[in-house]
């Protein structure tokens, strides 16, 4: 599904990935764990095509296809999809009008027609009753005074609406309640299944209690450092990552 070949990238002249090589087959989730400044952000936004990110070397294929040079649009309605892609507060526009213009940008991008209005309606329903979605919750403003829950129950919406092939949910650094790890995981486990793949960018092991990853990677210094499964990511907040530093230096 996601294929990442000997990928680098600089900011303002800085090498900040140096090399990465990763692939992500449909139907699996994998998680990136690493120390902060690690690059990892910047591997997801380079991912979905950020153009503040150069990328100097390497490749990134979806479902086999080149995307590397494609614009960060064109990677969404070919079903690339970043948690905080649409992060803007848009009075007036609410919830579901957002998503029905999502949605149909994305087909008439892939020579579909609009979808149905009854159809589409079906489908808001039942993915907001599977995520267990307050029904006044869709009409209210994109991002206006949403709490973080709320905004993590929107991104989770938007997932499930989009059905993205490969999903990469960048839960930053800053502070992910409780009730927003469970949306999240919840959400990720209701909608992963055997045509999408899932990568799970975390600083938190606590989130990867609830999403069960079948990799682990460790990222530092702008490479994966190591891969291991599930247990890793209890290793890692056991011992830290120092021990894989020496791993490195030894
Ligand atoms: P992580 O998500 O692992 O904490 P980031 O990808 O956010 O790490 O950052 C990796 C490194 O790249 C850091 O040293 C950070 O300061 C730098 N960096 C990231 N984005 C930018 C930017 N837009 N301008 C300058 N430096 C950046
Ligand atoms: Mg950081
Ligand atoms: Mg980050």
């Amino acid at each position: 599904m996601l294929q990442i070949k000997n990928l680098h990238a600089s900011v303002e002249d800085k090498d900040i990935l140096k090399g990465i090589n990763l692939e992500i087959k449909a139907g699996e989730v994998h998680a990136i764990m690493g120390p902060n400044g690690a690059g990892k952000s910047t591997l997801s936004s380079i991912i979905a095509g950020n153009e503040n990110y150069e990328v100097t070397e390497g490749e990134i294929f979806l479902d086999g296809e080149e995307i590397s040079e494609l614009a960060p649009e064109e990677r969404a309605h070919k079903g690339v999809f970043l948690s905080f892609q649409y992060p803007v507060e848009i009075p007036g526009v609410s919830v579901t009008n957002f998503i029905k213009t999502a949605i149909n940008e994305k087909r008439k991008a892939n020579g579909e027609e609009e979808m149905p209005a009854n159809e589409m309606l079906k489908k808001i329903r039942e993915k907001s009753e599977l995520l267990e979605m307050d029904r006044k919750f869709l009409s209210r403003s994109l991002n206006e005074g949403f709490s973080g829950g709320e905004k993590k129950r929107n991104e989770i919406f938007q997932m499930a609406m989009l059905e993205p092939k490969i999903a990469i949910l960048d839960e930053t650094d800053s502070g992910l309640d409780i009730d927003a790890l469970r949306i999240v995981a919840n959400g990720v486990n209701k909608l992963k299944n055997e045509n999408n793949a899932v990568l799970v960018i975390t600083h938190y092991q606590r989130l990867l209690d609830y999403i069960v990853p079948d990799f682990v990677h460790v990222l530092m210094d702008g490479k994966i450092v190591k891969t291991g499964g599930a247990d890793l990511a209890l290793e890692l907040e056991e011992k830290g990552y120092d021990w894989i530093k020496q791993e490195q230096t030894a």
